[in-house]
């Protein structure tokens, strides 16, 4: 049998949940019967459906314009991929498109426009095993390896007795979902260019980062006091004002395959004299 997992519709597919409850059944009787390896061989399964499923979503909420959503669930995906990379092996790799979705997920999330994150910093009390329960210290460690699964559950180091020291802003957070900004005032415009463009979330792009040089009269709208238009940080009147051209940050997409001819068009955010 063979399930298509593309579209959001798929995600909710009968099949599909027939599959997820199949290989959830033979875990648990797996793990009963002390069989590791095929325990682990489900969980690997189940995380790879579960990856595809988060990054379908992810992709269904930018074009929804759930901006915020999809970020969080981008996130998820990146965790995510690395477990699932860290227990498996080449041909799973393959099949369960872990290069793609990870490729993609950063080149969407560098489309994002947030640069300020919270950032806690914890005082932990100790760790211990998620499989054992061992109390994890410098020189007294269990048999299990952080990151790894065994018989079927992933092992993590769990923190106990913490205390919050301090929150500061950072600009490459550990935790990327402590987004400090407000939506309503920033700009999707990337990502809505880009997913406007976009059938599925399988459908492959690429993104390249560069500059365009527009002739002046083309920020007529743009006033002294702005920021300038060649994201330099300063003022415009102090920056690029009296030059005959402004060089500002342009952004190409590729894609594999042909676009309507209206879609090609530049977008030029400033004003259009
Ligand atoms: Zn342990
Ligand atoms: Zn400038």
């Amino acid at each position: 049998m063979k399930i298509e997992l593309i579209t959001i519709g798929d995600t909710e597919n009968r099949e599909l949940k027939k599959v997820i409850e199949y290989l959830e059944a033979e875990k648990k009787s797996a793990i009963a019967n002390g069989d590791e390896d095929k325990a682990n061989n489900c969980w690997l399964h189940l995380e790879s459906l579960d990856l595809n499923i988060l990054f379908i979503r992810a992709f269904n909420n930018i074009k929804l314009k759930n901006y915020r959503q999809a970020w969080y669930e981008l996130e998820q995906c990146e965790i995510k991929e690395s477990y699932i990379r860290e227990n498996s092996y080449k041909d799973h790799i393959v099949a369960s498109r872990l290069d793609f979705i990870k490729s993609k997920v950063s080149k969407w999330q560098s489309l994002y426009p947030y640069c300020l994150f919270f950032s806690p910093g914890f005082k932990v009390g100790y760790y211990s095993c998620s499989i054992c329960g061992h109390k994890v210290r410098p020189r007294s460690r269990c048999e299990h390896k952080k990151g790894k699964v065994y018989s079927g559950q992933l092992c993590v180091h769990e923190a106990h007795d913490m205390e919050v020291l301090e929150v500061s802003i950072v600009t490459k957070p550990v935790q990327k979902s402590s987004v400090m900004h407000d939506d309503s005032s920033l700009d999707f415009m990337l990502l809505e260019r880009l997913s406007s463009c976009l059938d599925n979330a399988f459908e492959d792009w690429d993104v390249r980062w560069t500059k365009m040089k527009f002739p002046i009269a083309r920020f007529s709208k743009v006033s002294k006091k702005d920021k300038c238009p060649c994201k330099s940080d300063k003022i415009f009147e102090v920056c690029c004002m009296g030059k005959k051209e402004v060089e500002i940050p342009h952004v190409d997409f590729l894609f594999s395959k042909p676009l309507s001819s209206d879609a090609e068009n530049i977008v030029f955010p400033y004003y259009n004299g």
